[in-house]
């Protein structure tokens, strides 16, 4: 059987297109199959739209959360219900195109463990945003040594691939970069980001920059040593510059210098805090970590997800 684990925050207008198309093609494909929504926490009735769905068509199931908590989060604890051999993470505004579900089952059948969807183009984004995503993840992939451009939350994993997931300790989950890190034979599907159905999309710039700086810290421990780094500059530079200093105070041609003070006051101050903030933010890290909590709360599921929670979710 396959799964189908959908995201959804306030899409009750996308539920219904979401189940009739994609279960099109998975019955054209001759497959079993489930569709598990994950409501996040949505206040516009998705949750009440898929429930009313799954009375009539056992095939689809779901999920509400407790509150609103992230996207990364409603994909684990879809993960996490899901019971089929494969599961195929996907959005429900339907930006990721059903179309491409055959390739995707066919490389799967074929012995890939993970099938990753890879896009063609972004779509109709704003340059601002195509640019600063260009950035993150050229970052991103020297971060972590993969090419993440282009990647996606768009997947197929096998049962094996999940199960590696879902036994991970940690809280901050970074999926797109987790199903590179677990290994497992992967192989790629490419597609055409489609224009998404209704609705608007959840993100707001200032949630793409935390979203950008969380899986950053924890996924990679770069910016620590480029603080190393940056301090080893700074060493010689300090060296370079206190040997012409003594000697000038030595032969007598010290000037005035208030300008250099100032400026060197200010430099080496910006880094500093610029430092404790990187190391503040591994910190928080921590923090979290270490507290504990549930990476979700579920508030409700429907009859046929009881009991389903695997892993460390459990
Ligand atoms: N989503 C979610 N929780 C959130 C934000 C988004 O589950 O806090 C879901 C959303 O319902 C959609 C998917 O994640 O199915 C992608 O979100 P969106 O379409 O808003 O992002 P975009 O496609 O613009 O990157
Ligand atoms: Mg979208």
């Amino acid at each position: 059987m396959i799964s189908v684990v959908l995201p959804a925050y306030n899409e009750a207008d996308n539920i219904e297109p979401a189940v009739s198309e994609i279960s099109k093609v998975l019955t054209g494909c001759g497959e079993e199959y489930e569709l598990v929504f994950i409501s996040d926490g949505s206040t516009d009735g998705t949750y009440e739209k898929v429930q009313t769905i799954a009375k009539s068509d056992t095939h689809v199931k779901g999920a509400e959360f407790s509150r609103n908590f992230g996207k990364e989060a409603a994909i684990f604890a879809g993960l996490s219900l899901a019971s089929g051999d494969a599961v195929i993470v996907m959005d429900c505004d339907l930006q990721h195109p059903v179309s491409v579900l055959p390739e995707m089952i066919k490389k799967w059948k074929g012995g890939a463990e993970v099938v990753e969807g890879i896009k063609n183009s972004r779509g109709k984004e704003s340059i601002f945003h195509k640019m600063s995503a260009g950035l993150f993840y050229g970052i991103m992939s020297r971060l972590i040594k993969i090419d993440m451009n282009a990647s996606s939350d768009f997947k197929l994993l096998d049962r094996k691939a999940v199960d590696a997931l879902l036994e991970l300790p940690e809280s901050n989950t970074f999926f797109r970069a987790l199903t590179f890190w677990i290994g497992f034979k992967s192989d790629k599907v490419y597609y055409d980001v489609e224009e998404r159905r209704n609705g608007k999309s959840k993100w707001s710039t200032r949630g793409l920059i935390n979203y950008a700086i969380r899986n950053a810290t924890s996924f990679s421990t770069m910016p620590l040593k480029l603080i190393t780094t940056m301090g080893w500059i700074f060493i010689v530079f300090a060296i370079i510059l206190g040997i012409q200093t003594l000697v000038r105070f030595f032969t007598g041609t010290s000037a005035d210098g208030f300008t250099t003070v100032i400026l060197l006051l200010l430099i080496v101050g910006g880094f500093m805090m610029l430092s404790l903030g990187i190391a503040g933010h591994y910190i928080a890290r921590i923090y979290e970590e270490v507290k504990g909590r549930p990476r979700f709360i579920i508030r409700d599921t429907t009859d046929s997800l009881v009991g389903n929670l695997k892993g460390q979710w459990k």
